[in-house]
């Protein structure tokens, strides 16, 4: 039997999987959505390493939820940050003291960054997760490129110039690049007193390759750009603390870098507690195969929340696409079910490959049984992302602009900003120390 009120529903995070799942149930009257972040924007966090670089501005990457959402009359967009899920009393709570009662609930909050078990690390290294993430690490990196040209002291000079980044997989790899460019090409004849082209970039991964999820001969292509790059690599690297300005390796070793860039691990939104349900060491949720949480027909999990292998037996990573169709195939289900329909398909992933850039014209492409690498599959990178910005950004003459900002470097984007505090959204990272 089709419902005749409209079912009341309450999306957790306007990421991927939220917006994804709110656009495809947008104007359907049989619907009342809520949708809830503590930010006012959605953010397309593939780019973010390139707004933590100075290459393009914050603006470029982010878009405000209310105005993409602006046409959907059944949705309500609300900012305030969720801190409990009362699942029998089927409500959550918000920050700002809101009750938000639901009959169905998409928890889609994301990730934040993961320091194996010692959060303690975070007040001395800079995360990337979102816009203050990335604008706290440019900062960092321009802000000690100015106190370098100032200073007369040789060591200090040193330490200001070595940037370590924690953690060789896609994020590492693309900061390690895209550093090396903007000191190598971008910011070469600006300084008059310190030689840019000696700023040091170690990338230091706990294991024997970078890249690892990619075939081991794109591993060794991706090591020889950057290395080409100047980027020092140091794989089989285990860091066993992280100190202000320094990080201590197993081998017993110490590394001084006034910027320590943490790149090398992620843990689930800590709203999944709330849920009752098994987590993952990551903190996630294993779901039933539709998406529903154990326990929980009417509690629904996407994203980076979820560790699942789909109905083919696939593990299903953590990217946008796999956000995105979680968030579509839970609008699936909603539909069937408010026209009576109660079967609930599996769902199953469409692995649409990955891609890393290496600095630019470089990258690696693996996608089913092909592997791109070099200038081709930086062309493939550049034009996945157009398409997706097409989308995205819904004009051509943003996308237009977005696309030289990033070829020419937006000049903007090396103004350091000094805000009267740097609250990250996520408050388990807290503002790096001076
Ligand atoms: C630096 C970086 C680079 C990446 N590169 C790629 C890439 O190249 N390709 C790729 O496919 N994937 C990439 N990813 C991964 C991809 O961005 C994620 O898999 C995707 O964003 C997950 O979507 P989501 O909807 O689960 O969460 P998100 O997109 O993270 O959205 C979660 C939303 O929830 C909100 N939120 C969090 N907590 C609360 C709360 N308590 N209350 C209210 N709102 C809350 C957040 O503000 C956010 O808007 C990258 C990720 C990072 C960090």
């Amino acid at each position: 039997m089709s419902q005749t009120k409209p079912r009341k529903l309450l999306i957790i995070g306007g990421g991927f999987a939220g917006l994804e799942c709110a656009s495809k149930l947008a104007n359907d009257e049989r619907f009342e959505i809520t949708l809830v972040d503590r930010t006012n924007h959605h953010l397309f966090q593939p780019l973010l390493y390139q707004v933590a670089t100075a290459s393009l501005a914050a603006p470029d990457i982010a878009r405000s939820i209310r105005q993409i959402l602006a046409d959907a009359k059944n949705v309500t967009v609300l900012m305030d940050e969720i801190s409990s899920i009362d699942t029998a009393a089927k409500h959550a709570v918000g920050s700002s003291g809101t009750i938000y009662p639901y009959d169905s609930l998409l928890l889609a909050a994301g990730a934040r960054t993961g320091y194996f078990g010692h959060d303690e690390w975070a007040k001395h290294s800079l995360g990337l997760k979102s816009l203050a993430d990335a604008q706290n690490i440019r900062r960092t990196v321009l802000s000690n490129l100015e106190r370098a040209e100032l200073t007369t002291d040789d060591a200090e000079r040193a330490r200001l110039m070595t940037i370590a980044i924690v953690g060789g997989g896609p994020t590492g790899v693309e900061l390690a690049g895209a550093f090396a460019d903007l000191v190598h090409r971008s910011l070469k004849s600006n300084f008059r007193r310190i030689d840019t082209g000696k700023l040091r970039i170690i990338l230091i991964e706990g294991s024997e390759l970078i890249l690892e999820t990619f075939d081991p001969d794109q591993s060794a292509y991706a090591r020889k750009r950057l290395e080409k790059l100047g980027v020092e690599i140091r794989n089989n690297t285990r860091v066993i603390d992280v100190r202000a300005g320094a990080l201590d390796f197993k081998d017993g070793t110490t590394l001084e870098a006034a910027a320590i860039i943490w790149a090398a691990g992620v843990a689930a939104n800590p709203l999944t507690a709330s849920l009752g349900a098994p987590l993952d060491r990551g903190g996630r949720v294993t779901p039933n195969s539709d998406l529903s949480v154990p326990g929980h027909p009417d509690i629904f999990i996407a994203g980076d929340l979820v560790s699942m292998k789909d109905s083919e037996g696939k593990m299903v990573p953590g990217v946008a696409p796999a956000a995105v169709q979680m968030g579509a195939h839970i609008a699936k289900i909603l539909k069937a079910q408010a026209s009576g329909d109660s079967k609930r398909p599996p769902f199953c992933y469409f692995d649409k490959g990955m891609m890393a850039i290496i600095g630019k014209n470089y990258a690696v492409v693996k996608t089913g049984k092909m592997q791109l690498q070099g200038f081709i599959a930086w062309l493939a990178w550049l034009f996945v992302h157009i398409m997706f910005l097409i989308g995205f950004r819904n004009k051509l003459s943003v996308l237009l602009g977005w696309a030289y900002a990033y070829l020419v470097n937006t000049p903007e984007a090396r103004i350091i900003v000094y805000p009267p505090a740097v609250p990250s959204p996520d408050k388990s990272i807290p503002p790096p120390a001076a």
